[in-house]
């Protein structure tokens, strides 16, 4: 084998916060890294398990990059070039809501090798650890996933469906919850139909309203929260089907007998 080191990089989704939640893959990816690049919602206890590798932070806070993603594919490429192990680690999936294609396209026009490891997105984790099936025989037969974030896309995106048939998952539209139900039941979309928030899903700090669309966009829904939150509107969202298991031990704590069984 050559000892001359090919640089490469990673671009891998840390998931919703909870580090058991983290793919195998990501974490060798973490393990093996010289340099790790990562973005505001990556959580820390995520970020640590790459212990070798020097970290910086490229994401946004306060609103404001800490580089532009030009910069942060010219980051990427010189490291990897002159031979490092780059992790650019996003939360969720990479390729949701977080430029991580535009950051793929630019390595593959730089020639530069890279690969995706998908990460569990928090557009499920979030309703699923809360007790929220997006999708329910009976209830609902698909899901419709959509950024809150600019008014125009929601919009345009909205236009395309059919009100009160499926679930909507609102990502990025926190801040702007009561314009956007506002305009839901400006589409069509009833009062009465079920709503939930989920704050830092998969988290100990995560936290679940449950309400219904008229009482968003009424304004009655009153927390401040920093921390990211999925919006599901649709019948399922009035479930709350969690595990009834408080204390199961850890992944790598389990027992040996009962891995050893799977
Ligand atoms: N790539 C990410 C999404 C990035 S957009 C993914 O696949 O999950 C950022 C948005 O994701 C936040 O505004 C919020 O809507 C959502 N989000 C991320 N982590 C979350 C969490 N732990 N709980 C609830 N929402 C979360």
């Amino acid at each position: 084998m050559s000892s001359v080191r090919i640089g490469f990089v990673s671009l891998v989704g840390a998931g919703p916060g909870d580090p058991e939640v983290l793919t195998r893959k990501a974490l060798a990816r973490l393990r093996r890294a010289d340099l790790v690049l990562y973005d505001a919602l990556v959580d820390p206890r995520v970020l640590t398990l790459g212990r070798r590798a020097r970290r910086f932070f490229v994401g946004k806070r306060a609103g404001r990059h800490a580089l532009s993603q030009e910069a942060i594919h010219a980051l990427m490429i010189r490291a990897a070039t002159r031979g490092h192990r780059v992790v650019r680690l996003k939360g969720g999936d990479p390729f949701v809501f977080g430029r991580g294609g535009e950051e793929a396209l630019a390595l593959q026009q730089a020639g530069v090798p890279f690969e995706v490891v998908p990460g569990v997105t928090s557009v499920v984790a979030a309703p699923s650890s809360a007790g929220i099936p997006l999708t329910h025989r009976g209830l609902s037969a698909a899901f419709f996933v959509v950024s809150g974030h600019d008014r125009q896309l929601f919009s345009d995106a909205l236009g395309a469906l059919t009100p009160n048939q499926i679930t909507l998952v609102i990502l990025m539209g926190f801040a702007r919850r009561v314009s956007l139900a506002a305009e839901l039941m400006e589409k069509g979309w009833r009062a009465k139909t079920p709503a939930a928030i989920v704050s830092d899903g998969t988290n100990p700090s995560a936290a679940v309203w449950r309400g219904t669309l008229g009482d968003l966009a009424a304004g009655r829904m009153h927390a401040r929260t920093e921390a990211p939150a999925v919006i599901v509107v649709g019948e399922v969202a009035a479930l709350d089907v969690k595990t009834t298991v408080l204390q199961e031990p850890a992944c790598d704590e389990a027992p040996r007998a009962r891995r050893s069984t799977r």
